[in-house]
């Protein structure tokens, strides 16, 4: 669908639109002359006006809003106000409601705190997502119930920001999966280039510690970080029990991600290193599935590699699996939920598959067999059903852009076991500082609560050339934000 907008000859605004035009034509153009659809936004006698025509059948439709200048719970109301105009008019055109409404935002949830933390009654904050905001009825009462197990976990919300938490990224996996855009690089066989990388990475740790205020969390993701063997990895540990303040952490988590990574003597590390959560990744217990998508493992190993973490003390187990695989129907997903819930790991988290552009799935799509189509929000609601009957508890979401049937991905837990780390990071609670490949460091203002962000480089080599520049950056940053 190609779409002409016009709004206020504003940029930003135009592109605001466009993105929340994309959620109801994820293949939709920008066009000025050979437009399908034409949306003209204007402001007169204190309304804003909003037209759309539809050049196909020449049909076209008007909506109309008083003006408000000052809306509470967003801090852009011209913005806030003209997405609504624009989503009524996409669906008095006949296209589809969203589940989600005129949220494009990855996080949600941070909504529902914001309106608590102004005062906000729950009922006057699901009034205002449902009538306000579109998002269905069933969407708001999660991100209801989401935000309020988030607030029971860390009952001084904004007081987190006074420590702070680490995210480590190892750029290597085994095969890089169809569907990731990850920074994931096929693990070089010349373990040189490893040890470069891991070096570069543990003189980030060796010289960033001593700046750090006391850690909530550890997380080490990727990539898979068990690409490393088991001395590098030992070297890694080492390094940040040498120099990371962690007297106080709370949770250390390793993202073991894929089964053909994970060994006995892996295992026996992080026991002793104090990991607490493992996450081992299944994503679907369906062999063709798995070749299609390039996971070069059994179905088997994913049992003997769960069966081997309990034997050796592990007893916070995430596991992952994601909905809207190639080849995969509602009946596939079935009986890889039935097998990760017999599993009965600590949590479990749902994602929804994301088209992302660069993906090996985007780039060569009729490579790969598609059978999910309408069925996506059967299989998230059927997912939600049978954990909840199997005790576990939605405790973050988050959005993706290009995600299958506009959905969402959800953590879900026993009681007990949310993961720290996903909801500081999620809610942005506090400054999560990213050391080694793709990581970034968030860094939340301990007074203004206003944030920014800095990225480490996501390939190895700029990392291992330019470790210095990286380091002074963070160094910086630390001494403004906990300045002591
Ligand atoms: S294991 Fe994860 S990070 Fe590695 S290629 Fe697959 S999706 Fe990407």
């Amino acid at each position: 669908m190609k779409v002409y907008i016009q709004a206020f000859e504003n940029e930003k605004l135009t592109r605001s639109l466009f993105s929340l035009v994309q959620i109801f034509d994820a293949k939709a153009t920008l066009s000025t002359d050979d437009w399908e659809i034409c949306l003209i936004i204007q402001a007169k006698d204190e309304q804003y006006i909003g037209k759309l025509k539809k050049r196909m059948d020449g049909q076209d439709f008007t909506f109309v809003l008083p003006i408000r200048r000052n809306i509470p719970w967003t801090s852009n109301a011209l913005n806030f106000q003209v997405r609504q105009l624009v989503y009524q008019l996409f669906c008095q055109a006949g296209f589809k409601k969203q589940p989600w409404g005129i949220l494009t935002g990855i996080r949600p949830t941070k909504l529902v705190h914001k309106m608590q933390t102004l005062g906000m009654s729950q009922n006057e904050i699901f009034n205002v997502l449902q009538d306000e905001y579109f998002i269905h009825e069933d969407k708001v009462l999660l991100l209801q119930k989401i935000a309020s197990m988030q607030r029971k976990r860390f009952p001084e919300w904004s007081e987190q920001n006074n420590r702070a938490s680490v995210y480590i990224g190892i750029p290597f996996c085994p095969t890089k999966c169809a569907y990731c855009t990850f920074p994931a690089y096929q693990i070089p066989k010349n373990e040189q280039q490893v040890e470069q990388f891991l070096s570069a990475l543990i003189e980030e740790i060796r010289q960033i510690g001593p700046f750090l205020p006391a850690l909530t969390t550890v997380y080490i993701g990727g990539g898979t970080p068990t690409s490393l063997t088991v001395q590098q990895m030992q070297r890694l540990f080492y390094a940040i029990a040498s120099y990371f303040p962690l007297e106080y952490v709370e949770e250390f988590t390793v993202e073991a991600g894929r089964p053909d990574t994970i060994t006995e003597e892996k295992l026996r590390l992080f026991h002793t290193c104090g990991v607490t959560r493992i996450s081992i990744n299944p994503q679907s217990f369906h062999q063709d599935t798995l070749e299609a998508i390039g996971r070069l493992h059994q179905v088997e190993e994913i049992y003997q590699v769960y069966d081997l973490a309990r034997k050796m003390g592990m007893n916070n187990i995430n596991m992952d699996m994601i909905l809207g695989l190639p080849g995969e129907n509602y009946t596939k997903l079935l009986y890889t939920m039935s097998e990760v819930l017999r599993l009965s790991p600590e949590s479990i988290t749902v994602h929804t598959l994301a088209l992302k552009r660069a993906s090996q799935i985007t780039q060569n799509r009729s490579a790969y067999q598609w059978n999910a189509g309408d069925e996506i929000e059967k299989m998230m609601e059927s997912c939600r059903l049978q954990l909840e009957n199997h005790g576990y508890l939605p405790y973050y979401l988050y959005r993706q852009k290009q995600m299958c049937g506009n959905l969402e991905n959800i953590g879900y837990c026993k009681p007990g076991f949310e993961s720290l780390y996903n909801i500081l990071m999620m809610e942005e609670l506090q400054t999560i500082v990213g050391f080694g490949c793709g990581a970034s460091s968030k860094w939340v203002d301990r007074w203004t609560g206003k944030i920014t962000q800095d990225h480490n480089p996501k390939d190895p080599k700029t990392l291992i050339e330019n470790t210095e520049h990286y380091i002074e950056k963070k160094k910086e940053r630390l001494k403004q934000i906990f300045v002591k």
